[in-house]
């Protein structure tokens, strides 16, 4: 009987439940009969490295030259290109009704002599369409295919008015877009199809055609469950029309977003074979750096080792004010990049339209170059089977589409507050997906955290239970399960049995303060908090009863102002602020408080530190990579096909939390300390950026190495 990786996993992961160790061990297994049976020949999207994109406008069939544009993507050693058929205008001579020509094609081709240059340079071509939107003259022939609000009228584009949204449950989607798939693969030598602003990336559409009055109510979860199902009908039927081409091809679309993604991810994830992320730059004021690792966090929880790609904006992605045809900083497109390939997914360098990208502005193309030219001496070590970490955060979609917090400040500031304290605790931890809770994907992590994940289904609890009796730690905030699947909420929440709490009333904000936690007695997660008897507890807080004298005791919030009322009337509770907990192997923390998010819009210290003390303490300070060092950074482990390959981001830079990076800020020293399998011999230890061998030491399963100074990224190549 052949074992395949999954199915090994799946057995291993009820063998090795809760142990870093033993499931490093298992590893070793896998590679054992990896190493006898062969390395499976993997698909050819997933061996690919680099892809570029020169996204074509109106005008680009006459400003293009196209041996420049191919040179350059050659030049960079991309193994693939998007070229632009799309489907708003097209670029090649179409005969589909209402696939409206570029103003500028003329006689020209632009779509097949770019795919033909591109061929020649032994580049794969992936066809790019555009579903999202048609004009105004095939409002009348067809109203059918376009989007309604409530009182019927169609969607204008808000930039192009004479462009309307298109509807994805109207035959536009089964009729109009596979027409054009089976016109350009008649035509041309393509290898994929791909959609762009296909799935809807901005949340739930909104529509009241009459293909969407059938359905359920707009924006509810019985809804998300019938576009999920739309979504996975279209993905499938367009990936059987793209194998009608050669059955190596694929079809795929864009499904960034992060865990703010609107189809479910671990659903769709199941149909699809390439999931790309169009996760461009930092988007908005006052958006954090780590917006591309973390992203490549949600898409590998649910990928799980199949392809995943993550577009970069070389143009100024700025999500306040942008300027799609002028660069953006050389060292923010490099991070950027950085992140990318450290948490595991394949960069896709992108430009927005010839007239700037060939012309007015060429500086994204020696950032692309200078950045490719590293990466393609290294590719070995971007080969990857799985991540090391032994702390799963949960990440809960239906929480974010659905559930709106009490208070000020949304789902993302408990997922970034968390983020944050994991980074500063240099933690090493995978996201897993809320409807991925079983023992094959959670028994690998000796901690789950849940950052208020409120939407919880019955069954939902009952895999956190299993998880919790099979030894694994837990640790959730605010109102994590206070609410099952479809937003009722219970009387009490659904793991209070394993927190042994109960809900003592409606939840309470601040006033003026906050509330405060009154230290009642000694534990490690208060560690470093010696001269003082109070600390921050958070804004809101849901109150809870619970047995025992508490380590944390509530004292609630009161007037800030005027500073003559800022005392508290009542100093001392016996609610408790923290709920610490150990049952049989496991360890179990509950904050009743809004935690998370506080620590992200307070940017509280204490905050951060009670968190990271939670965390160190689950997993009884055990971590399979540790590093020491000044700095801010983000860590990604990963086993690769080669050994092993520990990824370090500096992120110390003036600029994480706003704007742009100017400069990088290099950061000293960081001892590094790895567990691995004790019969994997290192035999080296690179330094993929520094492009250098470092000393190293081996004592049975640990490898320690220093590496000397990071500018914006390094990774350390382990040769075992
Ligand atoms: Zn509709």
């Amino acid at each position: 009987m052949e074992i395949d990786r999954r199915q090994f996993l799946v057995m291993s992961g009820a063998v090795v439940q809760g142990s870093v160790l033993a499931s490093l061990g298992a590893r070793t297994l896998l590679g054992g009969i990896a190493d006898s049976s062969g390395r499976a020949e993997p698909p050819w999207h997933q061996q690919i490295r680099r892809i570029g994109q020169l996204n074509f406008n109106e005008r680009d069939p006459v400003e293009l030259d196209i041996e420049a544009w191919a040179d350059y993507w050659a030049g960079l050693s991309v193994d693939a290109v998007l070229v632009s058929v799309t489907g708003i205008l097209a670029f090649y001579p179409t005969q589909v009704p209402f696939h409206r020509r570029s103003k500028f094609l003329g006689d020209r081709d632009l779509f097949g002599a770019c795919a033909a240059a591109a061929k020649k340079r032994g580049m794969k071509v992936i066809a790019r369409m555009s579903p999202d939107l048609n004009w105004e003259e095939a409002l009348k022939p067809h109203p059918e295919w376009f989007m309604r609000d409530a009182s019927g009228g169609f969607l204008p584009h808000a930039e192009e008015p004479r462009l309307y949204r298109t509807c994805t449950f109207s035959s536009y989607f089964t009729e109009y877009v596979p027409a054009i798939m089976r016109e350009v693969q008649a035509r041309y030598d393509v290898d994929g199809l791909f959609t762009n602003a296909w799935p809807p990336l901005d949340g739930l559409p909104v529509c009241y055609c009459d293909e969407c009055r059938k359905l359920a109510t707009p924006k509810s979860p019985e809804y998300w469950g019938q576009f999920n199902e739309r979504v996975a009908y279209l993905w499938r039927f367009y990936d059987k029309i793209a194998k009608e081409k050669k059955p190596e091809n694929l079809f795929f679309a864009n499904l960034g977003g992060g865990i703010r993604a609107t189809p479910n991810l671990r659903r769709l994830a199941e149909v699809c074979e390439w999931f790309n992320c169009d996760n461009q730059g930092r988007g908005g004021e006052g958006a954090p750096i780590w917006g591309a690792a973390q992203q490549g966090r949600v898409a590998t929880a649910v990928m799980k080792g199949r392809t995943v790609t993550n577009v970069t904006g070389a143009w100024s992605t700025c999500g306040a004010v942008r300027w799609r045809n002028v660069a953006k900083s050389r060292a923010e497109a490099e991070i950027w990049m950085d992140q990318t390939a450290a948490s595991g997914m394949t960069i896709w360098y992108h430009w927005v339209g010839a007239q700037s990208g060939l012309g007015e502005d060429r500086r994204w193309q020696q950032i692309g170059r200078r950045y490719m030219d590293w990466l393609k001496r290294h590719d070995l070590h971007f080969e990857r089977r799985r991540t090391v970490a032994n702390v799963g955060v949960v990440m809960g979609q239906r929480s974010h589409l659905f559930y709106t917090p009490p208070g000020e400040g949304g789902m993302q500031q408990f997922t970034d507050g968390l983020y944050y304290a994991l980074l500063e605790g240099r933690f090493l931890f995978d996201f897993v997906h809320e409807d991925d809770l079983g023992p094959e994907t959670v028994g690998r992590y000796s901690a789950l955290l849940l950052p208020n994940i409120a939407w919880l289904s019955d069954a939902q609890c009952r895999q956190l239970r299993d998880y919790v009796a099979a030894g694994g730690s837990l640790m959730a905030s605010f109102e994590t399960a206070m609410f099952d699947e479809n937003g009722r909420r219970r009387e009490n929440p659904g793991l209070a049995d394993i927190f042994g709490i109960e809900s003592a009333g409606p939840v309470a904000g601040p006033n003026g303060n906050g509330f405060y936690a009154r230290i009642e007695r000694p534990h490690e997660i208060l560690a470093g908090f010696d001269d003082t008897g109070w600390i921050p507890g958070g804004a809101y807080r849901l109150p809870v009863r619970a047995a025992g004298q508490p380590v944390l005791s509530v004292v609630p919030a009161y007037t800030a102002y005027p500073p003559e009322l800022s005392y508290a009337p009542v100093s001392r509770t016996d609610e408790p602020a923290v709920i610490v907990r150990e049952s049989g192997g496991s360890r179990l923390v509950y904050f009743p408080g809004d935690l998370e998010r506080s620590a992200w819009r307070s940017g509280h210290t204490d905050l951060s530190r009670l968190i990271q003390n939670s965390v160190a303490w689950l997993i009884r300070g055990k971590q399979p990579v540790t590093v020491e060092g000044e700095g801010v950074i983000e860590c990604f482990a990963w086993e690769t096909w080669s050994g092993f390959a520990v990824h370090l981001l500096n992120y110390t830079n003036p600029n994480m939390h706003r704007g742009w990076l100017r400069r990088h800020y290099p950061i000293g020293e960081q001892k590094v300390r790895m567990a691995i399998p004790p019969d994997r011999r290192v035999a080296r230890v690179e330094l993929l950026r520094a492009e250098r061998d470092i000393p190293f030491r081996q004592d049975g399963g640990t490898v320690e190495f220093t590496i000397p100074r990071i500018a914006d990224y390094e990774v350390a190549a382990l040769y075992a």
